[in-house]
Parts: structure tokens; sequence; C-alpha cells
């Protein structure tokens, strides 16, 4: 998919991954990618390798927004409703948030269902399209 990522050092477009940091001293991941010390209180590292992280997760929680969320959300006219998913990283076990792909409503997701992260576009500027990651059931791939 052409375009860019719409915030920088969060998202690698092309491997469709997330970007956070693993802690070199004690291996903690964090998302967005940590800078400075470690979230993990017994550990005095303040290096952080950025990597990429898990493709897949599950469900943890999800909403639908049903009205314009803050920028820097692209507003739309007429407001087209979302899902809002929580998804435990299947690696790492963090939880991210972000938009369902624009097909998946909320009332077709559950707590527990495998999803995956995929490139989307955002909006288009003059520079081109701007891309963000959304989650997707894996079921929906097959
Ligand atoms: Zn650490």
């Amino acid at each position: 998919m052409n375009g860019t990522a719409a915030v920088e050092g969060f998202f690698d477009p092309e491997a469709q991954a997330l970007l956070g940091s693993r802690c070199t001293g004690c291996g903690t991941y964090a998302f967005p990618a940590k800078q400075g010390l470690c979230p993990n209180p017994r550990c005095q590292s303040e290096t952080h390798d950025v990597v990429p992280l898990s493709r897949r997760g599950k469900v943890w929680s999800y909403t639908s927004a049903s009205y314009q969320p803050p920028p820097p959300y692209v507003p739309t006219d007429p407001f087209v409703p979302f899902a809002i998913v929580a998804v435990e990283l299947e690696a790492e076990g963090l939880v991210v948030l972000g938009q369902a792909i624009a097909s998946v409503g909320a009332e077709e997701l559950s707590v527990g269902m495998e999803m995956e992260v995929v490139t989307d576009v955002l909006f288009t500027d003059d520079d081109g399209p701007k891309l963000v990651w959304k989650f997707q059931p894996v079921e929906a791939t097959r």
C-alpha cells in the first residue's frame, strides 16, 4: 500500500506491524516505544531497541465510536461510526488500541476473538495517503 505513516514511529506500514520498544536490560516491551527509564521498576536500564511487535492478538475490549473523536482524528461528514478495539498482542501481552477495519462493526466483535494488524488509509492529503494500523478479525482473511 502506497503512502506514509500518519504518525511517525508507531507503525511500519510496509511490514504491517506496530513498532514498540524492548528494554536492552530486562526485555520488557512497551508501546508506544519507550525512551528513558525502563517501565519495569526493578530495572535500571535506560536503553531500548525499537522492534516490530506481534501482528496478532486477542480482543481485550471494544466499543463503538458513535461520535467524532478529537484531533488528530480527521472528521468525516457525515460521520461514519466505527469500532475501536483494544487488542492484547500475542507475544508481548501489551494492550494496544486501534480502529477496526471499516467493514467490521462493534456488533461483530467479541472478547477473545483473534485479530491481526493491517495497514489502512487514515486520510489522504496533498502528499498522498496517510497510513495507520487497524485491526481485522483473522477469519476475514480466509
Ligand atoms: Zn528494563
